[in-house]
């Protein structure tokens, strides 16, 4: 819900006038890709610039980055954080110049003291499977039948992670 208000007497007001009674409020920052500029160049739908798995929209123009929405196991999504617009970047360049490649979704991040490397498709529903570790430390989770591990303040190298997540390491 977009606009949400704190009234300061123990009140959320919602951008729609809903009213919620709470004693702990969790911010959340969501992100909107800047397609603006682009809107009347063609590519542009629903927000999102709709690339195939490896960048190109057209033959001779790639995107990459926060704005680019490609195929994935988990249907058509953006991944916007750092390391995979990176590997988007790549890819479509390499595509560019000399055919195909894949992008990794595989990312990394730091948020108030959490270390969080993830491998694969991210899922967002379902409980994880824990690896190694036990809730509260450091723990190595993977989510079965999908190509996900995360490692939240768990040192693990990239190539590592990646196996866990497909079940071979
Ligand atoms: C507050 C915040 C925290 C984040 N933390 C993390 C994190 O911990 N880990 C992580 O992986 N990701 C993080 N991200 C996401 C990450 O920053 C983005 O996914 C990434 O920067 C997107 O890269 P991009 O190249 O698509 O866009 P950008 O990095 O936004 O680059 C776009 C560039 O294009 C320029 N530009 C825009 N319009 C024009 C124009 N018309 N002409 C010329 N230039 C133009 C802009 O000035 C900008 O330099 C965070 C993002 C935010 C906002």
């Amino acid at each position: 819900m977009r606009d949400p208000r704190l009234a300061g007497d123990g009140r959320v007001v919602l951008g729609d006038g809903t009213v919620h009674e709470t004693d702990l409020v969790v911010g959340a920052v969501g992100d909107i890709p800047n397609t603006e500029w682009l809107a009347s160049t063609g590519p542009v739908s629903n927000e999102v610039v709709p690339v195939d798995d490896r960048g190109p929209v057209r033959p001779e123009i790639a995107a990459a980055g926060d704005p680019a929405a490609f195929p994935t196991a988990s249907g058509v999504r953006r991944i916007p954080l750092w390391n995979s617009v990176i590997e988007q970047a790549k890819v479509a360049a390499t595509v560019l110049l000399r055919g195909p490649a894949t992008p990794s979704p595989d990312f990394r991040t730091e948020q108030f003291g959490l270390t969080l490397q993830v491998a694969g498709h991210l899922q967002v529903t379902g409980p994880p499977g824990y690896v190694d570790g036990a809730p509260g430390g450091p723990v190595l989770l993977r989510r079965a039948g999908t190509d996900v591990a995360a490692a939240p303040n768990y040192r693990i190298p990239a190539p590592r992670l990646r196996g866990v997540g497909l079940g071979v390491a």
